[in-house]
């Protein structure tokens, strides 16, 4: 598999880096990117390919369930990076379809260690919806409640987000604005979630 790597990294600099290579000269003196990208982990997630988006645009931060914990030192500190140094303007959490992470939310996770622990910072998502919805019981059913648990962690995730007093002052004077998003891997869409 690393060898497929090294010569996916020769199909780059030949197809890509070799008739640009002004982009790159300059994309080497530095970043400034506008947006901060806090998404999943998931591999079938390439922000910059949904969003046409170039190398230097997006700042990104991915974790399992494109999570925001409020005490995170490292979401915290790509945050506190990119609001106070790189002055980004906008501040996206994107969650997706079929994410793993809000599946497990209903799972059994006996033999892992970190795993629950982390997902406690989504738990309150399924917790909502199924305080809301009557419970599933066709495929259909549980395949919405799975989105709607999924967005519903997006907006949770907004919350955690704002609890931080960098996030709260920056956004009440105008620097920057959040939002939540919602990426479908089958139909490639991306939409804003309310
Ligand atoms: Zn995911």
């Amino acid at each position: 598999m690393v060898d497929q790597l090294f010569e996916g990294n020769r199909a780059f600099l030949k197809n890509d880096l070799a008739p640009n290579r002004a982009f790159y000269e300059n994309l080497a003196k530095g970043q400034k990117p506008e947006v901060l990208w806090i998404g999943c982990s998931d591999s079938r997630i390439i922000p910059e390919q949904y969003t046409n988006a170039k190398a230097g645009e997006l700042f990104v931060h991915r974790n399992i369930g494109n999570a925001v914990p409020p005490l995170d030192l490292n979401a915290g500190t790509v945050i506190e990076y990119a609001i106070n140094h790189l002055k980004i303007k906008e501040i996206v959490v994107c969650g997706h379809s079929d994410c793993g992470a809000c599946k497990a939310l209903d799972a059994d996770l006996e033999h892992d260690h970190l795993i629950p622990l982390w997902l406690t910072n989504l738990m309150p998502a399924k917790k909502r919806v199924d305080s809301t919805l009557a419970p599933a019981t066709s495929d259909i059913e549980k395949a919405d409640r799975l989105v709607a648990i999924i967005k519903e962690n997006v907006r949770l995730q907004l919350e955690h987000l704002r609890q931080y007093p960098l996030v709260q002052a920056a956004e009440a004077d105008g620097r920057i604005r959040l939002h939540g998003l919602y990426f479908d891997i089958g139909s490639g869409e991306l939409t804003t979630i309310d």
